[in-house]
């Protein structure tokens, strides 16, 4: 018993070594990575369920290595917040997402928005609002057409900070997303305190909701309190025409997922549109 006990223990001590020393590793290649402009951007349709037309994009980040096995931004985002390497990384991600946005001008897609993801690091930065309004100054674009996504808990985080700069975001013209609602511990209260102009029901009840009542009631609910605070909901993760179907009943009024398209390259997803239109 005593050896298989240490057995046991040597399993464990083994696959948390790994972890740590991947986590090591990756730490040590991300300053390289940014610097060398390894990383890529795709982007994921939003589709509005009362026409079935393409509303915006969300901007993903991906991290092609060459050779470690796929790195998630899962697992590098929660990283590069860690070591404080968000920062370049963010500026790199949002040049690319609105250069992008910009090159859409006078094409099928000229209109649509472009959502990107908004570090809990970031939000706490006293020029962040100056920097989104220089980036698009310089790209000449409508702040319209540019909506920020932030979790529960990054607003969570600092709550009287976030309401701050999320008031000023929004006196600029861009609006707010508020990503994975549901999953915090007061995301009742959150949903009536923070300015925000859509709230986006996590795919974890989306995926549970056609045969768990909790999730179907947490996806239900939600839609009827962004209604009644006249804000919109975005279902992620929707991947089955039952979901959608679903959803369209309850009144949802964006939807995005694999059942519409996987996250695409920038060029694909001019394609995409083509095929997809109407
Ligand atoms: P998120 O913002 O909640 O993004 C949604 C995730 O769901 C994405 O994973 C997307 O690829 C995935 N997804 C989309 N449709 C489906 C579907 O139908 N089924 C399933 N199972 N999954 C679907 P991804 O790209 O791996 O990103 C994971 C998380 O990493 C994001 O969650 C976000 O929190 C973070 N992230 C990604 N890119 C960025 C970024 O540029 N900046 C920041 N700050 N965070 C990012
Ligand atoms: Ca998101
Ligand atoms: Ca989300
Ligand atoms: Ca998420």
């Amino acid at each position: 018993a005593k050896a298989a006990g240490r057995g046991v223990f040597h399993f464990y001590d083994d696959a948390l070594d790994d972890e740590i020393q991947r986590s090591l590793l990756l730490k040590r290649e991300l300053p390289r990575a940014i610097k060398a402009g390894d990383f890529s951007l795709v982007f994921q349709p939003k589709i509005k369920l009362s026409n079935g037309a393409i509303s915006g994009v969300e901007a993903l980040a991906r991290w092609p290595h060459a050779t470690l096995q796929a790195i998630s931004p899962g697992e590098f985002i929660p990283l590069a917040e860690s070591t404080g390497q968000i920062v370049p990384l963010s500026e790199w991600i949002f040049e690319e997402a609105l250069q992008t946005l910009a090159s859409w001008r006078n094409t099928p897609l000229d209109g649509v928005s472009m959502a990107v993801n908004l570090s809990a690091l970031l939000l706490k930065r006293n020029d962040l609002v100056d920097e989104v309004r220089w980036l698009l100054d310089r790209h000449s674009l409508d702040p319209a057409l540019l909506e920020l996504e932030i979790t529960e808990t990054a607003a969570l985080e600092n709550l009287d900070i976030a309401i701050c700069q999320l008031n000023k975001l929004r006196e600029l013209g861009v609006t707010i997303a508020i990503d994975d609602f549901g999953t915090g511990y007061s995301s009742l209260a959150l949903a009536t305190s923070l300015p925000a102009d859509c709230l986006k029901i996590d795919l974890s009840f989306v995926a549970g909701m056609l045969n768990n009542g909790a999730n179907a009631a947490a996806v239900n609910s939600t839609i009827t309190l962004a209604h009644s605070l006249g804000i919109r909901t975005v279902a992620e993760g929707v991947e089955t025409e039952e979901q959608l179907t679903y959803l369209q009943r309850q009144g949802c009024d964006e939807a995005q997922g694999y059942f519409f398209a996987k996250p695409l390259p920038k060029d694909e997803i001019l394609d995409w549109h083509g095929t997809h239109a109407g």
